[in-house]
């Protein structure tokens, strides 16, 4: 059985404008995310990333246009699933990368690109695929205080009160307004438990529970807003910049959370969960992913492994590696010039302008093409190549030093009530054109945390 918890293939997204202009803000995306797997997707703002996890939730403007397929594996609705499909006058639908197998639509599962608003609703969000937002100050409600946002989440998507109605045979009208109103309170304890439950596991302490949010500091609203995701368990968690604004102690802790969900063994035996983190910022990838997914101009140029990626061998795109260059435990350089305008992308390939590898090659958009891992001292050698979209990909060294990513979360894992004041919400979008976020990097004398066995190689990217 497949362990895929989400199979995107051959994803564009384009957005049309006012007399004709077309923007392409995501273009030919193609990935996929393991259960008890987390994959990071990093890039500067503005390059698309945002967008793609819009698609993905049916969250995108009525002017956008998608194509490819996002099939969401187990969410047991054969039939729901159709293939991928095409943008119009934009090519074949779904897709594959070269030499990865069968397209998307094989696989059983739920189509999120073909799905109604109806089933998303219903189905998918928060049931299938919880959202962690950018911005928990926009996502809570002003109003009500924590407890019962996340009572009303956790009776939407669970239905506890349901559950708990009388049932069978009915006495006496008395009898009935009796066993009702035992049903009623035990639906109402079993909500308040669940609430707690959803909250305690984002860290989001329990005393601030009737609290509004306004009363919140960044930090606790991010974990009231990661609570609510949480409350519905579901699958896939999609993180879209979910530490945008918060200072460097809880940034860490943020993510260690979410990276806690993602490696705890659910109770009901349902599987481990899977994360797509969005970010700019490179130190919280380092500290929670598997894989990193690069994205540059609405394209993914590059995936690696996340050891790889942040230890000793590095990426092999040279936009990757001008990402991590730029951090400032590194060379400190940034990047020369600006990313390209999505409205106006250059012909070929986009990065290069700002490559310092660029030849006459380059002239044409490269394939993405999957680079077989090399020979390694590693204990656990990455179980899927490197995929990079470059002409001229830097070389690895042949042997890697000790795995740089996933810093040590133990030391600093928990977080009291009090954590967070100062942590200010940020609004910073996916609009501008910023430079990566910068911080600690990768300490490269903690080990990675040992990961969990990988499975065989899927038949697909
Ligand atoms: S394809 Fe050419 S311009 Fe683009 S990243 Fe590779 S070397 Fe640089």
């Amino acid at each position: 059985m497949s362990d895929v918890l989400l199979s995107v293939r051959g994803l564009h997204v384009r957005f049309l404008l006012p007399r004709g202009r077309i923007v392409s803000a995501v273009t030919d995306a193609s990935f996929y995310v393991r259960a008890g797997e987390c994959l990071v997707l990093v890039g500067e703002s503005g390059c698309g990333k945002s967008v793609l996890a819009s698609a993905l939730l049916g969250l995108l403007p009525g002017n956008a246009q998608t194509a490819g397929s996002a099939v969401l594996d187990g969410a047991g609705a054969p039939g729901l699933g159709t293939p991928g499909h095409a943008l119009p006058g934009h090519g074949s639908p779904g897709h594959a990368l070269p030499g990865h197998g069968s397209p998307a639509h094989d696989l059983p599962g739920l189509d999120l690109l073909a799905a109604d608003e109806r089933t998303l609703a219903r189905r998918v969000r928060g049931r299938l695929v919880g959202l962690v937002p950018q911005s928990p100050a926009a996502h809570l409600t002003p109003v009500r205080t924590v407890r019962s946002q996340l009572e009303e989440t956790v009776a939407e998507l669970r239905g506890p009160r349901r559950r708990h109605l009388p049932q069978g045979p009915q006495g006496s009208q008395g009898s009935q307004r009796s066993q009702e109103a035992r049903g009623l309170r035990r639906g109402r304890a079993a909500l308040r438990s669940a609430a707690a439950d959803a909250a305690e596991r984002a860290a989001f302490p329990a005393s601030h529970l009737d609290r509004y949010p306004h009363e919140l500091s960044g930090g606790l609203a991010q974990r009231a807003a990661t609570a609510l995701a949480l409350a519905g368990d579901a699958p896939l968690l999609l993180a879209d910049e979910p530490t945008t604004g918060l200072d460097r102690d809880l940034v860490d802790r943020t993510v260690d959370e979410l990276r806690r969900h993602v490696d705890a063994e659910p109770a009901d035996g349902s599987g481990r969960r899977g994360m797509l983190m969005i970010t700019h910022d490179l130190a919280a990838a380092s500290r929670v992913a598997d894989r990193v997914a690069v994205m540059y101009a609405g394209r993914i140029v590059e995936i690696c492994d996340a050891a790889d990626f942040f230890g000793a061998r590095g990426p092999r795109h040279p936009y990757s590696r001008g990402l991590l260059d730029a951090l400032p435990d590194r060379a400190f350089t940034p990047i020369p010039g600006l990313p390209p305008e999505l409205s106006d992308l250059p012909p070929g390939c986009a990065f290069a302008p700002r490559c310092g590898r660029a030849t006459d090659a380059c002239g044409t958009v490269p394939a993405v093409m999957a680079v077989p891992p090399k020979a390694t001292t590693r204990p656990e050698p990455p179980a899927d190549p490197t995929l990079v979209a470059c002409h001229h990909p830097v070389e690895q060294p042949e042997e890697s030093a000790a795995p740089a990513a996933r810093t040590d979360r133990a030391a600093d894992e928990g977080g009291g009530e009090g954590e967070g004041e100062g942590g200010g919400e940020g609004s910073q979008g996916d609009e501008g054109h910023d430079t990566p976020q910068t911080g600690p990097g990768p300490d490269p004398g903690v080990p990675a945390r040992p990961e969990p066995s990988k499975p065989a190689e899927p038949t697909h990217a």
